[in-house]
């Protein structure tokens, strides 16, 4: 449903400032959980507006060489997303956390309160998510596909009911009540870029010398990435593990 009038780079904007800001609320201890829903209710309704910012299929346009769908120069998309895989190596995954249009409406749905999956084997997992980004490169390459088109991203944010991937993708949300984001676990490639370089990055949710070693952060976070020695590639910086800390052990700091 994007709306005419309304320009696509507010999209690009909005993570221009919503990273540092999320960075600096987080590293203050001051980014509540009434901030982090607001910040993925205005990401879903930017998804929603102007299909954007939707960096996911900025990187699928990119590998297909399409300049219609990316609305500007080749080098200019690749020069933006090598910076935000940089800012990932300094802030984390903040764009999926809380900027992502796909990833706040998973974010959202996992917030119902129903029985939630238990965590899956983050080994088996990566096994996963390597096998589909290879069939992502393979079929941008060889097939001239891109497979993100598939799973019914562009028919939801257009509200194009009708249509039978409309469907794929709330099939997906509807996994996403107990499964905690599978999008953004599983499929999607820019994830799984952005995945490698939070293993490095500066910032990340890190125990202090208060943590009592209770592992009720362990056993809250959706992802396995709370134990003390994990690297955090696939923590969504959802602050869940540090709301349950009753030490007040886990901040948002540097290496
Ligand atoms: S993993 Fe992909 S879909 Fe999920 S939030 Fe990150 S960029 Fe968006
Ligand atoms: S619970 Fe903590 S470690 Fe797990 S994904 Fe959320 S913020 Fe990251």
């Amino acid at each position: 449903m994007a709306v005419a009038g309304i320009p696509p780079i507010l999209g690009l904007i909005y993570v221009i400032v919503g990273i540092p800001l999320v960075a600096y609320l987080l590293h203050k201890g001051k980014f509540f959980k009434k901030i982090g829903i607001a910040f993925t209710l205005i990401s879903v309704v930017l998804g929603f507006l102007i299909f954007a910012p939707m960096a996911p299929f900025q990187l699928q346009s990119v590998v297909l060489n399409d300049t219609a769908a990316l609305g500007a120069p080749v080098g200019v998309a690749i020069g933006l997303l090598i910076l935000f895989i940089l800012i990932v190596f300094v802030t984390g995954r903040i764009f999926c956390g809380y900027l992502c249009p796909i990833g706040a409406v998973q974010e959202l749905a996992y917030h119902v309160p129903v029985k939630k999956a238990m965590p899956v084997e983050k080994n088996v997992l990566f096994v996963i998510r390597l096998i589909v980004l290879l069939i992502f490169f393979a079929a941008a390459f060889f097939l001239s596909t891109g497979i993100l088109s598939y799973f019914g991203i562009i028919q939801f944010f257009n509200l194009d009911i009708t249509s039978i991937l409309f469907v794929v993708f709330l099939v997906l949300l509807f996994v996403s009540l107990s499964f905690y984001r599978p999008f953004c676990r599983i499929i999607c490639p820019l994830g799984a870029l952005y995945s490698l370089a939070a293993m490095k990055s500066l910032f990340k949710f890190q125990r202090s010398e208060a943590c009592t070693e209770c592992k009720k952060c362990e056993a809250e976070c959706p992802t396995n990435e709370a134990k003390r020695e994990d690297a955090k590639g696939e923590c969504y910086l959802c602050g869940r593990c540090v709301e349950v800390c009753p030490a007040d052990a886990i901040s948002y700091c540097r290496k």
